[in-house]
């Protein structure tokens, strides 16, 4: 009777042992599969040596690199979303890791429509460290998940400035220094 049980219990045993295997087994794919992917938000208007240089070194970091090109509600942008949109596309279009998209809502919102655990920003100076430490410990408040990530500028991209850029290219001066050597800005300009 014993025996017969032990007999009952081990063809139970072998009927289960092939689903902890697969359990086991689909935890580990899981876990191998789990891509770290980061959202690098911003306006980028426009995209300049110091936003890409700020994505390459985040691609030694992560898996994926999202660049949320954003709408900001207290300035009018020089370039439209979708040239800001394509101007980097375009740059990153033999990088398949680079993924670019325009948003609207609360970065906290795209990074968990992405399924981003990670954010990244640049730090050029003591008043961006001041600025992103207020929006980075908003965040953190809203969406614990999602870690900020900072990268200090490249000495020669500390006064590389969005601002600059389209006030130098307003009154059509050459800013090709500033700008990815690929990027040939005149494509994207507003008609
Ligand atoms: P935002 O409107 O969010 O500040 P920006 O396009 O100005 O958007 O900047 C996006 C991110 O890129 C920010 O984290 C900013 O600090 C960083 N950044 C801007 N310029 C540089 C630069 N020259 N070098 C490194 N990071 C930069």
């Amino acid at each position: 009777m014993v025996r017969q049980d032990k007999d009952t219990q081990s063809k139970a045993d072998a009927r289960v042992r092939p689903n902890i295997f697969y359990c086991t087994f689909a935890a580990q794919t899981q876990f191998v599969l789990m891509e770290r992917i980061a959202v690098f938000p911003g306006s980028f208007d426009p995209f300049t040596l110091g936003h890409e240089s700020i994505v390459l070194r985040g691609l030694k970091l992560f898996d994926r690199v999202i660049v949320g090109v954003g709408s900001n509600d207290n300035k009018q942008p020089f370039f439209s979303p979708e040239a800001r949109v394509a101007m980097i596309r375009d740059l990153f279009q033999d990088e398949p890791r680079i993924d670019v998209q325009y948003y609207t809502d609360l970065t906290i919102d795209f990074c968990r429509r992405n399924k981003a655990q990670y954010m990244l920003r640049g730090l050029r100076t003591t008043s961006d460290f001041e600025y992103e430490r207020v929006v980075a410990q908003v965040n953190q408040a809203m969406l614990p998940e999602v870690e900020s990530v900072f990268m200090l500028t490249f000495p020669e991209h500390t006064a590389i400035n969005s601002t600059v850029v389209r006030e130098v290219l307003r009154y059509g001066g050459d800013v090709s220094k500033f700008l990815p050597a690929r990027l040939n800005i005149q494509r994207y300009m507003p008609r």
